[in-house]
């Protein structure tokens, strides 16, 4: 989406995997939580965000991805985007259901190389040479919380918290639900239907 959109892609999991790589105080405090599959603290993830929209370098379009995560991350978000005059156009609810969930995560393999990135499945988007990189040829890798028994333990914590943070959302009259299954190019032509209804095409700046 943020590809066809030209617009960044921020998402929190690549940025605390990378503070991990780097060893970083955020990376240190955040790995537990993460090898055991549970949700980062709200403070650290919302700090990570509120920092990177300090930066008078960015950008005001942006696809956010994998936050907010709970209530309180959103009420966060809503702060630090009022603070920069900014406003989300909507927000995408993609509902998969769980069997499938454990299916795609447990056949997920990604290129590790971090100009890279991308990301295969063993089921539906295999790589040309088994175990390697299309694009730059690197030995794919597994990510450690793709485990079964970690994305379970992902899927209990994201049902706890899951209702509340679409109910935020659905009061201020930006969340959009998409089916995530089936055909991609079906599922992001009706994402694309949904949006547009929500913002008008062409207009790249954030409803006001
Ligand atoms: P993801 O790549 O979005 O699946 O995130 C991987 C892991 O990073 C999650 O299971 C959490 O442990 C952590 N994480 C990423 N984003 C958030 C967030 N918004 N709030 C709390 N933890 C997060």
């Amino acid at each position: 989406m943020s590809q066809r959109l030209g617009v960044v892609q921020i998402s929190t999991g690549d940025i605390l995997r990378q503070a991990i790589r780097e060893q970083t105080p955020e990376g240190k405090l955040a790995q537990p939580y993460m090898t055991d599959g549970k949700l980062v603290p709200d403070e650290v993830v919302n700090e990570i965000v509120a920092a990177g929209f300090r930066n008078p370098q960015c950008e005001k379009d942006f696809v956010l991805d994998g936050y907010p995560r709970t209530a309180q991350q959103a009420r966060a978000l809503d702060e630090v985007l009022q603070g920069q005059g900014l406003n989300l156009n909507a927000v995408i609810f993609l509902a998969v259901d769980e069997p499938e969930i454990l299916k795609r995560l447990g056949g997920r393999w990604n290129c590790p190389n971090p100009g890279c990135q991308v990301t295969y499945n063993s089921v539906n988007k295999k790589p040309r040479a088994p175990g390697q990189c299309d694009e730059c040829g690197t030995p794919l890798v597994q990510r450690e919380d793709d485990k079964e028994e970690t994305v379970r333990k992902r899927l209990k914590v994201f049902n706890q918290v899951n209702a509340d943070l679409l109910n935020h959302y659905r009061r201020q009259d930006l969340l959009i639900e998409v089916s995530g299954t089936g055909d991609i190019e079906t599922i992001y032509q009706d994402l694309e239907k949904k949006l547009k209804m929500k913002k008008p095409s062409g207009d790249s700046k954030p409803k006001s």
